[in-house]
């Protein structure tokens, strides 16, 4: 009998987004009138369609697999050049990263927990608290934990609060060896952001520890503010200790569509078994031809065209549109009294629960009461328990609809 890979029974049963949907149906099933009415403002999946742009290009895509001429089969592993140079010469022109230092992919998703197969056991990883639940679950299903306590952290990690009192972003830890740092900002779920001078001292800190970045930017696009870094790339010395992830999933509703890239610099390196220095680069490379064979031609293209003048009309049209629904809930909750953070420059507004009740009352409250799903801050890590993260992903007459219950029912 084949042996199981072991670690996968650690993972914790109640997974946030099960959770949600035994309560949603649950609710449903018992309120058959009410479930009518549900607004779902939980999972952070776009609402709007695709760029005009980006259709037509998939379209010419498709009628170029029809020709013998134009027809593409296997593609190369690492994406093809006009999506690399495109995403060069638009996202990164000011920032020395060249167009063979990004790898395209089906997804940031996969991107963020598949970048484990390229390093060794034994790692010290650090993880924000609360935090998008990939890093940690990817980390247990590789061997890099031990078991999860009652709070529902894992052995062997380091988990460092993002809580308002440190304007959620974690404080540096002092006095220990450090191998992986995960950040993601503007954060999933808090919504917040990390300032330049931040940043920099964690880059010093990183470098100072020979440590590495993985830096999730999949939310990018939601910046508004000046003077917020889009690209860890933006600080000096981050060529030689970070990685960083991005995603066409929430700019241009690419969710269903699958394409997103990560960069890796080709003067980043880790260390060999025998303490020798080693690129990381040509092993992440040598990972995606192996296991990967290419997001699809017709999806490159559509994603191609956001860098079109037309598609950065569009993508910018679609931004506008949550940040607007954004912008509405920001002020709907801090109308109703609530202390609210986020939703300035990400599509996420992550609310302070009134005093004496918890996450997942927050959540059952919403759920009965305002028949709104929203996700309670605790399925996030410890340090999101009397929170809860609603999502700006909607339509305009949903999010106008939600601001309408909110101001009836919760304002104090
Ligand atoms: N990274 C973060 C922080 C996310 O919140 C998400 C999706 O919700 C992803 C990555 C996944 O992106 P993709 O759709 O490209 O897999």
């Amino acid at each position: 009998m084949p042996q199981i890979n072991d670690h996968y029974l650690k993972l914790k049963a109640g997974y946030l987004f099960p959770e949600i949907g035994r309560r949603v149906s649950a609710f449903t099933e018992a309120n058959p009138e009410a479930a009518k009415n549900l607004i779902r403002c939980g999972i952070g999946d776009v609402t709007e369609p695709l760029p005009e742009a980006c259709r037509n290009a998939m379209h010419a895509a498709i009628d170029d697999l029809g020709t013998r001429k134009d027809f593409h089969g296997y593609g190369p592993e690492q994406g093809y050049a006009f999506l690399r140079e495109a995403i060069a010469d638009n996202q990164f022109q000011k920032i020395n990263i060249s167009a063979d230092e990004i790898f395209i992919s089906d997804g940031a998703k996969c991107d963020t927990g598949n970048i484990l197969d390229i390093f060794g056991p034994g790692n010290k990883i650090v993880i924000t608290d609360p935090v998008y639940p990939v890093y940690v679950d990817t980390n247990v299903m590789a061997g890099n934990t031990g078991d999860s306590d009652e709070a529902g952290n894992y052995d062997g990690l380091l988990y460092l609060p993002c809580t308002a009192e440190n304007d959620f972003v974690p404080a540096i830890p002092t006095g220990e060896k450090i191998d992986l740092i995960y950040l993601c900002y503007p954060n999933n779920p808090t919504g917040t952001t990390i300032s330049r001078e931040q940043l920099t001292a964690w880059v010093a800190f990183a470098k100072e520890n020979d440590a590495i970045i993985l830096y999730d930017a999949a939310y990018e696009a939601f910046i508004r503010e000046d003077g917020v870094p889009h690209s860890i790339f933006e600080i000096d010395g981050a060529r030689d200790c970070a990685i960083e992830f991005r995603s066409f999933s929430k700019n241009a509703g690419f969710t269903g569509v699958r394409c997103a890239y990560t960069i890796i610099p080709k003067s980043l390196t880790g260390k060999t078994v025998n303490d020798e220095r080693q690129a990381i680069h040509p092993l992440w490379s040598r990972r995606q031809s192996t296991k990967f064979n290419g997001a699809s031609y017709p999806i490159q293209r559509g994603a191609e065209a956001v860098f079109s003048d037309a598609g950065k009309k569009q993508v910018k049209n679609l931004v506008d549109h949550y940040m607007g629904n954004a912008d509405l809930i920001r002020e709907t909750c801090l109308k109703a009294g609530l202390t609210v953070y986020g939703g300035i420059n990400s599509p996420y507004v992550w609310v302070a629960c009134p005093d004496g009740i918890d996450s997942w009352a927050m959540f059952d409250k919403m759920l009965n009461e305002l028949n709104v799903v929203v996700t309670p801050g605790s399925g996030f890590g410890a340090a999101g328990e009397g929170y809860f993260r609603i999502s700006a992903f909607n339509t305009k007459e949903n999010v106008e609809e939600v601001c309408r219950r909110i101001s009836k029912s919760l304002s104090q």
